[in-house]
């Protein structure tokens, strides 16, 4: 069995809809378990409405109907005709959203969020399960909500592997019985309440892990608008090259460290398991891609670049002058998690702590104005970090030519510097 994820930017349109069904019928013949996310970017535009109605925004009949009109182009591209079941399941969809929008906002807004922002996913799903059967690709639509069970981390679920696990091997098969391929959602689980919860963004690579833990998948494919996994962000840099294979090891600090080809989570269960995973190109579905499993090394073994714009380096020290020593960082990191705020690089000295973290205008401000309560606060904005895996001193060099830099850290295997940002 091969567990397929297909992204926004696979299912953006009908031409790209129609692009997928053509890729699954290479297919046919396997078990596929296939999961896809939102179309699009329409995750952001749900995110909109979340936003217009918890600050009453009188738009948010507006951005509804933009959400509508883009699904149902895309069901009227795709040649749906006017009576076909599929367009009263999408209403449903929207009749969620008007509930959830119409209800007072009394059960915190990360709730709202997910029972909100999931209907992307329920939408495309049923979409792309729909065109298939018309085109001859037999398939069962799963509700991933049935299987994927989590806490009530709204925004963050936490998986409940054992009871996920149990869910997955008995409902898996069922299906199978009957169709080689199942379409699922990415991104979304259910509580034991029977309410919808998200994994965090891009969290769709995730649930793919997890049916291919769960089924002990004979691989796993990743199927983007890249060749694979590059060497740098080609955003960023003109000179990147494709990996052809790259280490468990390499793409967990990879992801880790920021790299967006896969999400950081996807990984882990994978190597566990020793499942072999693929990010493949859906525009050219016969090309290798990247393999990403259990090799010694990383080939090419050439720098890897990862590039995180709009950077805030803090740095903290006692308002007295005096050391910053465990009970203070023990205070600052009580903080940082507190707000959530995930520290990219930090170093510290006698008197001073910095770290760099995403400039998050929703977080920031807060932590800012807690710290200055305790300590003196320095910082300095619009940086660029660049974490360099396989870097030889050469190519730092390179890097930071003619370039300011405000910190500098090096270990064996990996580099990064804080520059003042590249405006491109
Ligand atoms: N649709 C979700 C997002 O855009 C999940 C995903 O794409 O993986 O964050
Ligand atoms: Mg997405």
């Amino acid at each position: 069995m091969k567990i397929f994820k297909f992204g926004g930017a696979s299912v953006k349109d009908a031409e790209s809809v129609k692009n997928v069904a053509s890729i699954l019928s290479l297919y046919k013949k396997e078990q596929l378990i296939v999961v896809v996310s939102a179309m699009g970017k329409m995750t952001n535009a749900l995110e909109k409405v979340v936003h217009a109605y918890y600050n009453q925004d009188p738009e948010l009949k507006t951005y509804i109907d933009e959400i509508r009109n883009f699904h149902f182009k895309i069901v009227d591209d795709l040649g749906f005709p006017e009576n076909h079941p599929l367009r009263h399941e999408l209403e449903n969809c929207f009749v969620e959203i008007d509930w959830a929008c119409e209800e007072p906002p009394s059960r915190g807004y990360g709730f709202s969020y997910d029972q909100i922002v999931s209907q992307g996913e329920l939408m495309s799903t049923k979409i792309i399960s729909a065109y298939l059967m018309n085109s001859d690709i037999a398939n069962a639509w799963l509700d991933v909500r049935d299987v994927l069970q989590t806490d009530n981390t709204y925004r963050e679920a936490k998986v409940n592997w054992e009871l996920t696990e149990q869910l997955i091997k008995t409902r898996i098969p069922q299906l199978h019985a009957s169709n080689n391929i199942i379409v699922t959602q990415g991104f979304i689980g259910g509580t034991s309440e029977n309410f919808t919860t998200t994994l965090g963004r891009e969290g769709s690579d995730y649930t793919a892990a997890i049916f291919s833990y769960c089924l002990d998948a004979k691989e796993m494919i990743v199927w983007k608008d890249v060749p694979g996994v590059l060497s740098a962000d080609p955003r960023y840099s003109q000179d990147s090259v494709k990996l052809d294979q790259v280490s468990y090891h390499d793409a967990i600090e990879l992801t880790y460290y920021g790299a967006t080809v896969i999400h950081p989570k996807t990984i882990k269960p994978l190597e566990n398991k020793h499942i072999p995973l693929r990010v493949c190109s859906f525009k050219s579905p016969k090309e290798k891609g990247t393999s990403v499993g259990n090799f010694q090394a990383t080939k090419p073994l050439v720098p890897c670049f990862i590039y995180k714009p709009a950077q805030l380096l803090i740095s903290i020290s006692a308002k007295d002058f005096s050391f910053i020593a465990e009970a203070s960082l023990h205070k600052i990191f009580g903080l940082f998690a507190e707000l959530k705020i995930k520290i990219n690089l930090m170093q510290n000295s006698a008197i001073s702590f910095s770290v760099c973290v995403d400039n998050d205008p929703f977080k920031i401000p807060e932590l800012l104005h807690e710290l200055q309560k305790d300590f003196r606060v320095l910082y300095n904005e619009d940086l660029m970090l660049i974490t360099v895996r396989h870097y030889y001193p050469s190519t730092i060099e390179q890097l930071i030519k003619g370039k300011k830099v405000l910190l500098e850290q090096r270990s064996r295997q990996t580099a990064q510097v804080v520059l003042k940002e590249i405006k491109s």
